[in-house]
């Protein structure tokens, strides 16, 4: 009867663990789905926007007779319209083919003018002015060299750029310091003062379709692509990327750190 007892028990337990396995694999379903969608929702939105805006403004140009000033502004418009576009196009191509990169496409890269070339892009593609994006000399004006795939490595600096920029709606301060870590690392900080990243996210943020939750995020569009693409290119370098942040409206520092390749 005690063993009858104890079978009953064992299997009654086994299909409860069956049960509560199979919910848990039910809801990451749902949520991957969901934010799945959630992502192809924004990637249509992220492409359809941007080139209804340039429509409007070709339509306009062709139709209305416009001043030289007015012109100009247009065309301006409509470049920043097209990068943003071939941006988008470009995160989620790269997502797709990162992991098939080669070591052996990596060369000897100085990161100093990598960082400044991509602040002068960033600017552009947002019509700042210079001093929105400030990039401090090295400290000693030491030249740091790092081995690696320059196109995947401006990738995630404009990556890291563009989100100091996009999640600062008050007010865009971006500082970028270059520096030396332990003598193995070359470490890029980037330090917004915008909306900061709750604690319990700064690990979530890097995965691939991971958007923040908070309201003011949400209304921010972005395909949560950007950092899960940092990651894997700083994993792919012998890297690591990392997010702090002292929480909402406190800004963010992210810390890209990748091995230095100066002793030649
Ligand atoms: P996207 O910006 O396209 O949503 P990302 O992968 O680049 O995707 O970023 C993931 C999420 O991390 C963003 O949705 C945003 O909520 C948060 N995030 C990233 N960078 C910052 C930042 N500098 N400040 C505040 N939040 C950020």
């Amino acid at each position: 009867r005690l063993a009858l007892d104890v079978f009953g028990f064992i299997v009654f337990a086994i299909l409860m663990a069956g049960v509560v396995l199979n919910t848990v694999f039910l809801v990451r379903e749902i949520r991957r789905n969901e934010r799945q969608d959630s992502f192809l929702n924004s990637v249509t939105h992220e492409l359809k926007t941007p080139i209804a805006s340039i429509r409007l403004y070709l339509e306009t140009l062709e139709r209305r007779p416009l001043d030289e000033a007015q012109r100009q502004r247009f065309y301006t418009i409509m470049r920043a319209d097209t990068d943003r576009l071939l941006a988008t196009v470009e995160s989620v191509l790269k997502a797709g083919t990162l992991g098939n990169r080669q070591r052996s496409s990596h060369t000897r890269v100085e990161l100093y003018p990598l960082v400044a070339e991509c602040v002068q892009v960033v600017l552009r593609r947002h019509r700042l002015p210079a001093e929105a994006i400030l990039l401090d000399e090295v400290p000693g004006g030491v030249k740091l060299y790092v081995l690696g795939n320059p196109e995947d490595l401006r990738t995630a600096v404009l990556n890291l750029l563009d989100n100091a920029v996009k999640y600062s709606p008050e007010g865009i301060h971006v500082r970028c310091h270059l520096a030396i870590e332990q003598y193995t690392s070359a470490v890029l900080s980037i330090s917004d003062t915008g909306l900061g990243i709750e604690p319990g996210e700064l690990k979530r943020v890097f995965k691939r379709f991971y958007r923040a939750s908070s309201n003011d995020q949400v209304q921010i569009k972005g395909t949560g692509l950007g950092l899960f693409l940092v990651y894997t290119i700083a994993k792919q370098h012998g890297g690591s990327v990392r997010a702090v942040s002292d929480g909402k409206g406190k800004g963010t520092t992210m810390f890209l750190s990748l091995p230095l390749d100066n002793q030649r």
